[in-house]
């Protein structure tokens, strides 16, 4: 083994003297600063192969031996970036609910890996602490979450989700399930109530942390897809009758699909006569709860034992940033917390580690604590209320294009199909819905490589329709009135493709 003598001052090859950050940081701020102007010149996607990728990568290029100039690294990065990447920052990237990323957040997030704070315990991250402890207070305040309350910043709405059940199991599990798991004779007769329009978080949860999806009771819904009450009654006393452990009841605050909420008070309700823990999911909708004009059963929120926020989708900020909200913050440290021998952390300050499942935390809070600051509750509240009467909007524009029939409006999602005039008066019958189903379904693909727009899908009533999910600061009203002519104009041409072959005249 070559000795080499021990450097007296250290120059490490990962470091950057000041001057070179600066000039790579500056080079990079222009980059991106142009990205952002040009975004609605680009095409929502360049919709190219994985091969095409792949190569452009250089994928196969094995790990480099030696270092490079850290300039020309950034700068290939950002081309790469730029170059080949679906953008859901573009005006017309209206897909899933996945929003355009606040520029305060970027700079946030380049601001918390340069102090580089580890929010598992306060000693190591003192004003950062306070600073996502004010930002779950803001975002409380934002939906109408009253006091008591607590909560942290964690990935995003699944993993806000998985905390909430796990507050519940802590809670409401009729014996010591922290020492004994599921390792109990009654394990399998626990029970979680929830409607089949539950993001599929729900199952995930259910399988990873051992209940089984069996155990999940999917309650039937109305026709607006909002959880049937009485039905949840009915299935909370059934399993009673049979000696079962109903422990918690899950509304949805903003379904993914169509932006359905459930009756939310009323489930309150139930929960509080049969004692069970009452977590809403309101990933997406949550965050419109304190808009004036929000829908009534979207307040209920304010009710939950726990509910499960995502400022990566309706506050903007860049992915990830998902956050808990709690009623009490000992049902998270009743969850979560262990003392271990090797931390010597004061018990009487907020350490994080505590209250959640990580354990060293980067610093998620600081972009959405900075774009609270930057538009505060009004700014907000426009936003939103724009997103929601965009989508709006859109459902007006489908439903006078003579090719389109718009099928739902709720919060800011708006969902449609694409029915050629001819097939009109055979809507609702065999054979031309399965035609139906299949056109849209290749519509949508072919939309998606066009890169002129981006949705997704959704299925309602055993209908394919495409879905549109107004998250986007950048949409205006002339992106929105765009869209039924893209449609129809890719519909018809796609409807030309399959006619002949899938539906026999
Ligand atoms: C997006 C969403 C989720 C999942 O959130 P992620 O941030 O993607 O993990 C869960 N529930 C609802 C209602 C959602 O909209």
């Amino acid at each position: 083994m070559k000795t080499t003598s021990i450097p007296r001052t250290r120059s490490a090859p990962i470091d950057m003297p000041a001057d070179e950050f600066r000039s790579v940081g500056h080079a990079l701020v222009d980059k991106i600063a142009d990205f952002l102007s040009t975004i609605r010149q680009r095409p929502v996607t360049p919709a190219e192969p994985p091969s095409h990728v792949k190569a452009v990568l250089n994928s196969d290029t094995p790990l480099p031996e030696s270092g490079r100039d850290a300039g020309q690294v950034v700068s290939r990065a950002a081309d790469l970036l730029f170059d080949h990447s679906l953008f859901n920052s573009h005006p017309r990237f209206l897909g899933y609910i996945t929003s355009s990323a606040a520029p305060i957040g970027m700079l946030g997030d380049l601001l918390a890996a340069a102090t580089n704070p580890n929010l598992g315990s306060w000693t190591l991250a003192p004003m950062a602490s306070e600073i996502e402890s004010q930002t779950i207070r803001w975002l409380a305040e934002l939906i109408g979450y009253p006091e008591p309350r607590g909560g942290l910043l964690v990935s995003g709405g699944t993993m806000a989700n998985f905390v909430g059940l796990l507050a519940a199991r802590a809670a409401k599990v009729p014996w010591d399930v922290r020492k004994l798991g599921l390792n109990h004779p009654s394990a399998k007769h626990l029970r979680i109530y929830t409607s089949a329009e539950t993001h599929t978080w729900i199952q995930k949860a259910a399988d990873c942390f051992g209940f089984g999806t069996d155990n999940i009771r999917w309650i039937p819904t109305d026709d607006r897809q909002r959880l049937d009450v009485v039905a949840l009654r009915k299935a909370i006393d059934a399993d009673l009758a049979h000696g079962d452990h109903p422990f918690l009841v899950i509304g949805t605050a903003g379904s993914v699909s169509t932006g359905a909420t459930d009756p939310l008070r009323e489930i309150a309700a139930v929960c509080r006569d049969y004692d069970l823990w009452f977590h809403v999911d309101g990933a997406y909708g949550g965050l419109a709860a304190g808009i004036a004009g929000a829908p009534e059963d979207l307040k209920g929120l304010s009710m939950a034992d726990s509910v499960a926020i995502d400022p990566h989708k309706w506050l903007y900020a860049p992915l990830e940033a998902g956050a808990v909200l709690v009623r009490n913050p000992e049902d998270l440290r009743n969850a979560f917390s262990y003392h271990p021998p090797y931390y010597h952390f004061d018990e009487e300050v907020l350490n994080y580690v505590d209250y959640g499942m990580q354990n060293s935390r980067g610093f998620r809070a600081l972009k959405v604590w900075l774009a609270l600051q930057q538009v505060g509750r009004e700014g907000y509240a426009r936003m939103i209320e724009d997103d929601i009467r965009l989508a709006g909007a859109m459902f007006d524009a489908m439903h006078k294009h003579p090719e389109m029939e718009a099928v739902t409006h709720e919060l800011s999602i708006t969902t449609f199909r694409f029915v050629p005039e001819d097939l009109r008066e055979g809507v609702g019958s065999e054979p031309i819905e399965t035609y139906l189903n299949d056109l849209n379904k290749e519509l949508l693909t072919a939309l998606e490589r066009s890169g002129e727009a981006f949705v997704s899908p959704a299925t309602v009533k055993g209908r394919f329709l495409l879905r549109a999910c107004i998250v986007n600061f950048r949409t205006s009203l002339e992106d929105i009135e765009a869209l039924p002519e893209i449609v129809s104009r890719l519909g018809r041409r796609v409807d030309a493709e399959m006619r002949a072959e899938k539906l026999a005249s």
